[in-house]
Formats: structure tokens, sequence, C-alpha cells
């Protein structure tokens, strides 16, 4: 997963070294000297991550985090603050500047990498959702889908047999808003985890008398924790368990003693992932599939075609494309006389012939009432034509009954719009379809015609 890195540190060396350890990795880096620098290349280069400096002369690491989260062309960009050791109070500063994890100097090769690939996935998440909340937006869904997900009410359990341990955890947790449940070993942990819901449990790697591993390999294969994130409490020499609970699925680790704002940061992000993944395959999929799909006959209706079609346009510049309109011939005899629900049912039965013969890559929609479009990428007007003529012959040979059992025959004709390798508009090809659409009807319908290839351009 390759990804683009800024690396902001005044001290060439620092960067120097930061540079060639993730470049080794394959991603992509960039270096700033200064805070003014860093901003600027952050709006201009948009990385997918910034690991960013806390000591720099002029603007110092916090108030370059606090213009990077106040700007909202680069407030989505994860900030990881590489702070001294052991300066607990840089970290909580770098907390209040909206930094989204902490790295300690020097900089140790697999925690950095752990950290950068945590948080690209992260980012990457983000990103997909900002794709779809602006197809969202672009089609008129909902008012702001894109906002950060906040944590406050989700509840975390954390798993810790150390008392001094579990109250820094228990205490720092409640600071984001997250409900903290305690227990003190793996068989309460795993009742609880039954009985109630969890977006994120805290395992301590040390628990007495107890394979902690076990405790998390059962949380993976539970039904209820399944997908939950495992965050790690290890011991700084228990590396070689940290690797084994990765194996298993946990999601991240800390290092024992707690620090209180590397637990609330942690925490943070993996709930978040949590509830980007679920909206992502849940709430968004169905309100856009909602407001994309003709509940009739489960084809794409209108709205999503014309985006589609532009899409595809914009994308291939001169590529063969052709589009299909397609309209069902005195239909309107077929409500008159037989009733809507009849009507209903052979729109039906015309979408489910146009489906199976068409391609897995051409898009159907239906287009109005009873019109429908199949776009058609990569199709010359040869093959628009036999795709045409395979859906006009289909139609017509498919058997259809009024409710009396009475067969009504139904037909279609079909007009026909072809980029033909040229520069074309939607709007040119649609136009194009509907006035072919419009012959075909005039020379006597049940049939296909071509329309006029676009002029050059
Ligand atoms: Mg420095």
């Amino acid at each position: 997963m390759s990804a683009r890195i800024l690396i902001v540190d005044d001290v060439p060396a620092n960067t120097r070294l930061l540079e060639a350890r993730l470049l080794a990795e394959y991603y992509q880096t960039a270096t700033a000297r200064d805070g003014f620098e860093a901003l600027n290349m952050a709006r201009d280069w948009q990385p997918d991550l910034i690991l960013l400096d806390v000591m720099m002369p002029g603007m110092d690491g916090f108030e370059c985090c606090r213009r990077l989260k106040a700007d909202a062309a680069t407030r989505h960009i994860p900030v990881v603050m590489v702070t001294a050791l052991g300066q607990p109070a840089e970290r909580l500063r770098g907390l209040e500047a909206g930094a989204d994890d902490f790295l300690t100097k020097p900089v140790e090769s697999d925690t950095l990498m752990a950290r950068v690939r945590s948080l690209v996935r992260l980012k990457r998440l983000l990103d997909e959702w900002h794709a779809r909340s602006e197809t969202a937006r672009a089609l008129g869904l909902g008012a702001d889908p894109f906002a950060i997900p906040s944590v406050v009410g989700t509840r975390a359990l954390v798993v810790d047999d150390w008392d001094v341990s579990a109250a820094t955890s228990m205490d720092a947790l409640p600071l984001e808003g997250i409900t903290a449940v305690r227990a003190r070993d793996g068989k309460e942990a795993m009742a609880l985890a039954q009985e109630q819901s969890f977006d994120l449990i805290a395992i301590s790697l040390s628990l007495a008398g107890e394979d902690s591993l076990r405790l998390i390999s059962a949380l993976r294969g539970g039904p209820r924790t399944h997908e939950t994130p495992l965050l790690l409490l290890a011991e700084p020499e228990a590396r070689d368990q940290v690797v084994r609970a990765f194996e298993l699925g946990a999601s991240d680790w800390l290092t024992l003693p707690v620090d209180e704002n590397e637990l609330r940061v942690r925490a943070r992000n993996q709930i978040r992932r949590k509830i980007y993944q679920d909206r992502l395959r849940s709430d968004l999929g169905s309100a856009l599939e909602m407001a994309l799909i003709d509940p009739l006959t489960g084809l794409y209706n209108q709205r999503y075609l014309r985006r589609h079609l532009a899409g595809l346009v914009d994308g291939g510049q001169g590529n063969q494309l052709s589009v299909l309109m397609v309209d069902v011939d005195f239909f309107k005899r077929v409500n008159d006389n037989h009733g809507h629900s009849t009507g209903d049912k052979a729109l039906r039965l015309i979408a489910d012939t146009l489906r199976t013969n068409t391609r897995v890559f051409d898009s159907l929609a239906r287009y109005g009432g009873e019109e429908f479009v199949v776009v058609m990428p990569g199709a010359d007007q040869d093959d628009a034509m036999l795709a045409a003529e395979r859906l006009r012959a289909a139609v017509e040979s498919a058997v259809f009954n009024a409710p009396s059992g009475e067969p009504l025959p139904l037909t279609v004709s079909v007009g026909i719009g072809c980029a033909a390798g040229r520069t074309t508009t939607p709007e040119a090809l649609l136009n194009t379809a509907d006035t072919a659409l419009y012959a075909a009807k005039a020379a006597g319908r049940n049939r296909v015609m071509m329309g006029a290839l676009p002029a050059v351009g």
C-alpha cells in the first residue's frame, strides 16, 4: 500500500533517517524544514500522513498541528507528533492540538512502520468515505454525511488485572466520552463480551496466570467480537507476544505502563476506523442504493445513469461508447386495457430481459415510465447494433399474459447513440439515441435505428 508521507523536522539528519526508512517500504516522501513550509506542502501535495517534529524554531509542532487541523483542506490528514522521550506533558499538548498519534525520538523502525500502516489504512477509509459522501451530496442526499464520526457514547472493555494500570485506562477513556468497563481476567472478559456490545477491547498481555493470546483468539472467534478492534497493553519486552497477537488479529498496541494520552488517541483511532468500516458497509451504501435504484425494476434510475455516463465520457476521451434507448411499444394500451399492475409486470419482464441480454459491465437504467437506457462502454456501432437487435428479438419472443390468461405481445423500439471514438457529451449521446428512437417509432415500431454519428470534435 503506497502512500505519501510528509516529514517535518528542522534537523536534516532526522528527516533523512525517516525518509530512508519510509522509502525502503516504498512510501513516497517529501520533507519540510519548518511549520510554514509544512502548511504549504500539506495543502499543495495532500499527503496521506504527516510526521511532525515538536521542537522547531519559528512555529513549533503544536502550532503547526493546530493550523493543519483548523484548515478544511488539511484537517483530514492524520498527524503523528514526534516528541522527545519521556515527555507526557508534550503528548497532552499534542492531543489538545489535534494530533492523531505520537512517536517518541529516537524513532524505532518497527514502531514507525506500525503507526504509519495503521494511520494510512484509516486515511484510506476516510478517503473512500469522502468519495461516497461527495457522490451522495452531488445527488442531493442527506446533509453532511462527511462529518468525522464522534467516539462519544461508545464503549470499551478494559481487560487488565493490574489495578494501577487499569485505573489509568478507566480514567483516560471517559475523557474521550468513551464508557469504560473493566474485567479482571479472561473469563470475566468473555462473559461481558458475550452479554454487552463494545466498540473496543483493550487487553493486557500480562494477565497473571493466564494466556492472553488464548483470550484474543477466543474474542476473534466470537460472534459479537470478531470485528471489534483489539488494543494490546504490553510490557516493552513482550515484543514476541505482540507479534503473535497481531497474527491473531489484534489491531494496535500500547506499552505498559499505559500513558493516558497515548491510550486516548489509539482508542479514538481504532473506534473511528470501526465506525467508518461499519458505515461504508451499511448506512451510506443503502442510502445511496435507495436513492439510485428504481424500486419497481431494480435497475438504476435516471439520476444514477446521468452521473455514470458523465464519468464515462470524462474519463475516456474519445473512447468507444454506445447508448441504447429502449422504449416499450404501445405501453399505454397495456395499462389502459389491463390495469397498472399488469403494466408493472410487463416492465419487470422487460427489465429482466435487458439484464439477461447485456454484458456484466453494461449499465441498465429505467430512464422514464416505459423507457430504458443501456450504457455500453467500449461498444462500437456494430456491437451496439447487434446488442440492440438481440434485445429487440428477446422481448418480442418473451411470453407475457394478461391476468385473464390472454397472451399480450410486447415489443420495443431501440435508438442508438454511438460516440464512435470521438469526444462527446452525455447529452449529445442521449439526444442522438432519442432522435433515432423517434425514427424507429415513426418507421413502424419493433425495430432498431442507428443515430447519426457525432460531428468530429
Ligand atoms: Mg526539532
